[in-house]
Formats: structure tokens, sequence, C-alpha cells
């Protein structure tokens, strides 16, 4: 009894104390930010842009650069007469090293001054904002070591071990991995390398030691990594990338040292990162959580150049943006061959499905294939979740087995979520929704392009108040440009038959104007598809990459996602109209049938 108050006293001064801190620290960030502010208002008109910078590096116009280790702003003082205080600019550049490998034949030509501190303060800085400014983050430090205590956080994973020496399986196979045949193909050989080292060295043959596997989540790269060690029999050791990144500088990187300790302690093995973009991100800029990162990721260098190939450590890791990565980890030696695990296909989800189905009881009229056809897009791990939620819902509505019909109600589910039988909806609503998703329905009937409904419905799922259903029949690589315009035109047919019918528009076609607004800025930044913006790709990694096209780079894309909007809105108009005996008769059978099937879809054009 008292022990139990003890420690309920305990608690209540731990939440006090974290109360008080979380208080300072708030009042501190407020004080900061104030100096913050003011030295960057003081320092913005001393400010150079990066690439008037390098102009004025050529043109023999710097006499001196000044830069401190870990921060991407550098000063640079300007030839002429003069304090040389009046001459010093600031410039950010997007990395140190970056900048001194494109500068580093000029300046050694010209004698330009380098100075490099190891570390310390901005020199704009004055001591009194200095220590104001680092008030907060000492702070914070203090803050997120009592929180660490407090949770008993502190201890250090450093990779989790399947089969150890007793248990050396993953007890994962081959045979557990649907469809990827190629991409198994493509592993073999290191399953037979890690069971038979002495074979290819002896041969001379060289081994890939790292391997990349590029792919969505949940389309089975972490599976397929376990299969790799279960069939040659090793330990399986892995961690995410996102575990490396610590609060406190240095601890990412010795967990990459304990870790590939522990692995040549146990080679051969497998060693598995999951997404290794987490640490292995392309070394931009030098601030903060991005240097501990960069120390992260140079230790994984160091160890990847640091075992010999004949040590028999085979290094997998996956991730789902390759283009994030440094270029240094795809060099020879370290993750040198790269493998795109896709999602499946309708094969591939076919056997996913039959897989995932052998320890569950189904009804004899399940036809996977046909699932799979209703599944284009899906990721072996959604695929997997929906013959658990079939088996869930079987187990509620008290079926003997998994019906056919389970399986669609847990592929509705996952697509637009569960439906909400007992949420109240007014008639007001109700009329709403249904002129809304008739308006879908109806649209994209008449475009080209477009698949077929499957189901139109105003029984409100997930945060849906109702949901038009399309048909996935086909796994397409390519999107056409009409076929996004169209797409387009589909999502913007619900607002507009709201408009068109009830002459008042509603929250309810945001997510049709957010996913448009995505086509439409995709088009015109990624596929190259606008005539006055050009074929060119607008997707970068920092703003300032964008300045090469000009001030009105920004106005012009804002204005052609517009443009594109507003005409699939008036296309989807033009049609409504066009066809409004149509639309107000599904609309009338929505609210009377709340559902409408495909046929029933289908009558109404007849
Ligand atoms: P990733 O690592 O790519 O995010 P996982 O390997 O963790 O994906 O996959 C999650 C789960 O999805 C697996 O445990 C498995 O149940 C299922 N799964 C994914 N792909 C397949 C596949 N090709 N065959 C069988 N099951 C799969
Ligand atoms: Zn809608």
């Amino acid at each position: 009894m008292s022990s139990k108050n003890n420690n309920n006293n305990d608690k209540k001064q731990d939440k006090f104390l974290v109360t008080c801190l979380v208080i300072v620290a708030i009042v501190a960030l407020i004080i900061a930010s104030y100096f913050g502010y003011k030295m960057y208002n003081e320092k913005k008109e001393r400010e150079v842009a990066y690439t008037e910078l390098i102009t004025d590096i050529n043109e023999n116009k710097i006499e001196k650069i000044k830069m401190t280790a870990g921060s991407s702003s550098i000063t640079v003082t300007y030839k002429g007469s003069g304090e040389e205080e009046e001459r010093q600019k600031t410039v950010l550049v997007p990395s140190l090293q970056a900048f001194m490998e494109l500068v580093q034949d000029k300046v050694d030509k010209e004698g330009i001054k380098i100075e490099l501190k190891q570390e310390g303060i901005n020199p704009i800085l004055k001591t009194s904002d200095t220590i104001f400014s680092m008030l907060p983050t000492i702070l914070l430090v203090v803050l997120m070591v009592m929180i660490f205590k407090m949770q008993g956080l502190g201890g250090d994973s450093n990779g989790k071990v399947y089969g150890g020496e007793e248990n050396k399986k993953t007890g994962v196979k081959f045979e557990d991995v649907a469809g990827l045949d190629e991409e198994k193909g493509e592993l073999i050989e290191i399953v037979d390398f890690l069971k038979n080292p002495k074979a290819y060295l002896d041969m001379g043959a060289k081994i890939p030691k790292g391997i990349l596997l590029y792919g969505k989540p949940g389309t089975g790269k972490t599976l397929i990594a376990k299969a790799i060690a279960g069939e040659a029999g090793v330990p399986f050791i892995s961690m995410s990338g996102s575990e490396f990144i610590e609060m406190f500088a240095g601890l990412g990187a010795s967990r990459v040292r304990k870790l590939f300790d522990k692995a040549k302690k146990m080679a051969p093995c497998i060693i598995f990162i999951d997404e290794i973009d987490a640490i292995g991100s392309r070394r931009t800029s030098s601030s903060g959580a991005e240097s501990e990162n960069n120390q992260t990721l140079n230790q994984l260098l160091v160890e990847m150049d640091g075992f010999a190939s004949n040590e028999t450590i085979i290094v997998l890791a996956a991730t789902n943006r390759p283009e994030m990565l440094d270029k240094a980890l795809l060099r020879p030696g370290r993750f040198d061959r790269q493998i795109t695990i896709p999602a499946p296909d309708l094969n591939g989800r076919e056997e996913i499905l039959k897989l995932h189905s052998k320890n569950k009881k189904l009804a004899d009229d399940v036809d996977f294939r046909e699932f799979a056809g209703d599944t284009a897009g899906f990721t072996g791990a959604e695929l997997a979740n929906v013959l658990n939620e079939a088996a869930i819902i079987a187990a509620r509505e008290k079926h003997e087995v998994i019906t056919k019909a389970d399986i669609e109600n847990a592929v509705k589910k996952i697509t637009v979520g569960l439906e909400k039988h007992n949420r109240v909806v007014s008639e007001k609503d109700k009329k709403l929704t249904a002129y809304h998703e008739a308006g879908h329905a109806v649209v994209s009937k008449f475009l080209q392009t477009q698949t077929d409904v499957k189901e139109v419905s105003i029984i409100p799922r997930g945060l849906a108040g109702g949901y038009t259903m399309y048909k996935t029949n086909e796994d397409k690589f390519y999107i056409s440009r009409t076929e996004l315009l169209e797409k387009m035109v589909a999502l913007m047919g619900g607002r507009a038959a709201e408009k068109i019918s009830l002459n008042e528009i509603s929250t309810g076609a945001s997510n049709d104007i957010e996913v448009a607004t995505g086509i439409a800025r995709d088009m015109l930044t990624i596929y190259g598809m606008s005539d006055t913006l050009g074929q060119i790709s607008l997707k970068v990694d920092e703003p300032y990459e964008l300045q090469m096209y000009g001030e009105n780079i920004f106005n012009e894309v804002g204005n052609q996602v517009k443009l594109l909007i507003d005409n699939a809105y008036i296309t989807a108009q033009k049609i409504l109209i066009e066809h409004r005996d149509i639309l107000d008769q599904v609309a009338l059978a929505l609210l009377e049938k709340e559902t409408i099937s495909e046929e029933e879809f289908q009558e109404f054009f007849k």
C-alpha cells in the first residue's frame, strides 16, 4: 500500500518537473526566436545567393572564405578597400564539401584564403546572442535526458537477431514469398554463396557486399531478405534506419559500428537495414540533425568498405525512395547491386492471396483470380491484410467459412473504409451525397479512358459520406495525358453535380479536390505535360534549384494547376448538364436503395 503511494508521489513529482521544464523551454524558445529574428533581419541585406557567389569566385572578386565545420553558412570577404567587416557577406551553401569541390581549382589558382574553423560559433553572433540562442538547446537536452531516463529508454539496441547460435534460422523460405520469381532468381546466388563461400572464393568470384531493395512498403522486401537468410541457414540481423537516428550526436554512428561488430562475430550472416534512406539520404546541408545523419552515414560507409569480401556478410538494405540516397552508398564495394521489388501483378496477387489463405477456411466459390483482378495496385502486405480482415468479418458474422462476400467486404473496407451504418445522416446530407456520387459515376461513364463503375453508394464509409467504386481490371505501367485529364474530370464530377442539382457546394468534395490538385501538379512538375512550362522536371530537393527557371516559375505552376482544374470542372459540368436526366435518375435510385450495383447502373444508359 505504502509503496504504491510512494510510486504515485514519484510520478507526480516527475510530472511536475516535466511541466516546469516544458514551460522554461517554451519561454527560452520565444526569447531565442526573437533574437533569431533580429539576427536574421540584420543578416539579410548582407546575404548573397549561392549561384552569385560561384560566379564571383570565378570572376576573382573574392579575397577570403571563412567556413565552420558543421555549419552550412560561410562568410566571404570581397576584394576591395575599406574595413574587412564591410566587405563581408554570408552565403548559405548546400554542403561545404560540395562547395569546395566546385571551387577548389579556382581557390588554388588564385590563392583565395580559406579559413576553416573546426567548430564553434557563427562569427556573426555576438556573445550575448549566442548564450540566448543556445539556451533552448541546453534546456531541451536536459528535458530529453529526463524523459529518456523516466521511460527507461537508455538501453542500447544494436540489431535484432533472428536465430542465434542455437537456432540459425529465420524460418522463412523462398516458398513463403509468392510471385517475385525473377527477383528470387537473382538472389539465389547469394544464398548459394552464404552456404558455400569457399567454392566462390576459390574461384575468385566477387560477390556483392551490399544489395539494395527498392520498393513500396509492404511489397515483401523484409520477407525476401529473411528468406535469403532462411534458405542459407544463416543468422539475420536487422535494424531500421530510423533506429540509427538518435537525439544525441554520435550514438547513431556507434550503433552502426556495433551492428557490424556483431555481424562479424556471427558471420556468415545477413544484415538487413530497413528504411536506409533515414540514414543514407543525400548529404546536403550539415546542420543539426543532418550532421548527425552524416556521421551515421559516414560510419556505414566506413564499415561497408572495412569488411573484406571474404567475410561472408551480406548487407541487404531496403528503401522506398531511391532518389533520396546518397550516391556514395551506391559505389562499387558498397550497395552496388540494386533490385527493384515491384507491387505484385495479376498473377502475383493471385499467388499471394492463395498463399495467405492456406491456413484459413474458405467457401468453395471463392475465386482468387477474380479478387486479384479487383486489387490492382495492392501490395503483398495489403493482400495479406485483406484475407485477415475477411477472416475477422466471417467470424463476426458467424459464418462457417470465409465467403466470397466476406472477402469483397474486406477489400472495400481496406479501399474505402469501414461501413458506418449507425452514423446518423440527415435527409439533406443524403441528397447531397446522392447527387455527388451520381455525379462521379455519370461523368466517368462518358469518359473514354475511365474504367467502369463497379458500385455507387451513399452508405458512409470511413471518413467519406459515400463512395463510387471503379473496376480495376488492368495492370498498367503508363498513364496517358488524356487519362489523367479525364481522371480529373471524373473527380470534379462530384462537386459539379452538387452545384447543378442543388445549386450549392459542400465540403464533401475536399478529397476529390486534393487528389485532382495532386494530379495537375504532377502533370506539370514531374511528367512534363504542360505546353507552356515544357518538358522539364520541377521536382527538386531544395527550392533554390528552381531559381534557374526564373522568378515566375511558382506563379506559372500555380496558374497552370488552376487552369487544369477549372477545365476539368467545366467539362464535368457540361457532361452533367447534357445528361441531367440520367443524373437525376441515378441520384433518386441512390436515395431509395443506398447502393447501386454495376448492372443496375448500366441500366440507366440503355
Ligand atoms: P516491406 O519490407 O517491403 O515493407 P514486408 O516484407 O515487411 O514488406 O511485407 C509485409 C508482409 O506482407 C509480409 O510479412 C507478408 O505477410 C506480406 N507479403 C508481402 N509481399 C509478399 C509476397 N510476395 N508473398 C507473400 N507475402 C507477402
Ligand atoms: Zn467525391
